[in-house]
């Protein structure tokens, strides 16, 4: 047999064990702030495959790296980075499996069991996390401990890198990359749904403030209603929206039918209905395609907002503030020609008996810091199902778990290259 259909066997092998090591990582809560016992629990499980550990705090000053970077926070006390490493003989290339450990809030009242029991039912595991991503965490894991199970000793290094921070703009891998850490490709895990995405669309946040003036609702003549101003705002950025929609085309999105969008997703404003207010907070997220530079999109927004603002009187001489805020990831692409994607494709049909699906991502990753301030070129891969991330009675579905597995260790045996068993 083969070394890399003996790795596959022995991951099919393992499946009961890949389960219980999922459910162990999902019982720990890891939400923004609460990533240590989590971090500290997968360290002892990269342990089993003797790698060094390198576990750190992230400081403010790693984020400089990226000039977009917008810090949730500026402490990281009780958020570890935790990496693994593990060298190869020398010759071949490296790889990063990069996957983040923090989780959304587990949220609402929607949960049919506890969301951090971590429960085994029916060829699923539930749980805060189970889906996006810490099932990826154990497919890297059990990637690995197959690849160490079937004596084979690769060339290229292997590093894991399990990073706090994703869900609040990436915090944890710029800080992985500030510390030094690079291979010649890396793989995130993110659920795709076992769709192969070579790039990454950006994400970013923003924040319109806007003016009206204060008056009793009897002389509201004397005022001006801030929100009536802001609905007249909205429309124009939904027309805006509407314009993005059908302008900006990327091929690797023709399946989704508005992925560079705007969500207006929060509006503040008022005090009392018998007064007319005086200020309204909008606040959104906005993606944009990898093919867009970041100033430039942010460019265009405000600029939007300025043509939209002048047509109106009273806006024309408040003109609403826009404030970038809270959360960017960046985007990022890898070329369709090159070799990682390759051999992810390659080993894709090898397990699955088909071609594999190739999309941009519907969300924002880690890619694009992989790939702009790490110079590492990033493809994310990863379970499903889809669309499963940060709902209630989030799960993954083990077999596909195990699918991402098998193509990812088959991946690594050929893009790290190995000695003969
Ligand atoms: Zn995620």
């Amino acid at each position: 047999m083969n070394a890399k259909a003996k790795v596959l066997e022995i991951i099919e092998g393992n499946r009961d064990e890949a389960v219980s090591y999922l459910s162990g990582l999902l019982k720990h809560p890891s939400v923004m702030g609460s990533e240590e016992s989590a971090q500290r629990h997968y360290a002892e499980l990269l342990k089993l495959l003797d790698m060094e550990i390198d576990i750190w705090e992230p400081k403010a000053e790693d984020m400089k790296i990226n000039p977009d970077f917008m810090p949730a926070r500026d402490d990281y006390t009780g958020s570890p980075d935790v990496v693994g490493v593990l060298r190869g003989t020398g010759g071949g290339r490296s790889i990063l499996l990069n996957g983040h450990v923090d989780v959304v809030p587990a949220g609402g009242n929607d949960w049919t069991d506890d969301p951090w029991s971590g429960k085994i039912e029916d060829g699923k595991v539930y749980g805060r996390g189970a889906n996006d991503m810490k099932g990826a965490l154990i497919a890297y894991l059990m990637a690995m401990k197959a690849i160490k199970e079937a004596g084979i000793d690769l060339k290229g290094d292997v590093l894991i890198g399990s990073v706090i921070g994703e869900e609040t703009g990436g915090a944890g891998t710029l800080s992985l990359i500030n510390r030094g850490y690079r291979a010649d490709g890396a793989i995130i895990s993110e659920p795709s749904d076992l769709r192969v995405c070579p790039v990454s669309m950006g994400v970013i946040w923003f924040r319109v403030r806007v003016r009206g003036l204060m008056a009793h609702a009897a002389t509201s003549y004397l005022g001006v209603n801030a929100i009536s101003k802001a609905a007249m705002l909205i429309q124009e950025i939904d027309a805006y929206e509407d314009r993005m929609i059908q302008e900006k085309k990327h091929p690797l999105y023709s399946h989704h039918p508005s992925p560079f969008s705007i969500n207006i997703g929060i509006i503040k404003g008022g005090v009392f209905p018998t007064s007319v207010p005086d200020e309204v907070i909008l606040e959104a997220r906005m993606s944009f395609s990898p093919d867009d530079d970041i100033a430039q999109v942010k460019k265009e927004l405000e600029e939007a907002i300025h043509k939209a603002a002048m047509k109106d009187e009273w806006l024309r001489d408040h003109l609403p503030e826009i404030e970038w805020y809270g959360f960017c990831l960046n985007s990022g692409s890898v070329p369709m020609d090159h070799p990682l994607l390759g051999a992810i494709l390659y080993n894709f049909k090898l397990v699955k008996e088909r071609e594999a699906e190739i999309i941009g991502t519907p969300w924002g990753t880690d890619a694009g810091a992989l790939i702009r301030y790490g110079n590492i070129p990033t493809i994310v891969f990863g379970p499903g199902p889809g669309g499963m991330a940060h709902k209630a009675d989030e799960y993954i579905d083990v077999d596909m778990l195990q699918d991402t597995t098998k193509v990812i260790a088959a991946t690594i045996l050929d893009w790290c290259g190995h000695e003969e068993v």
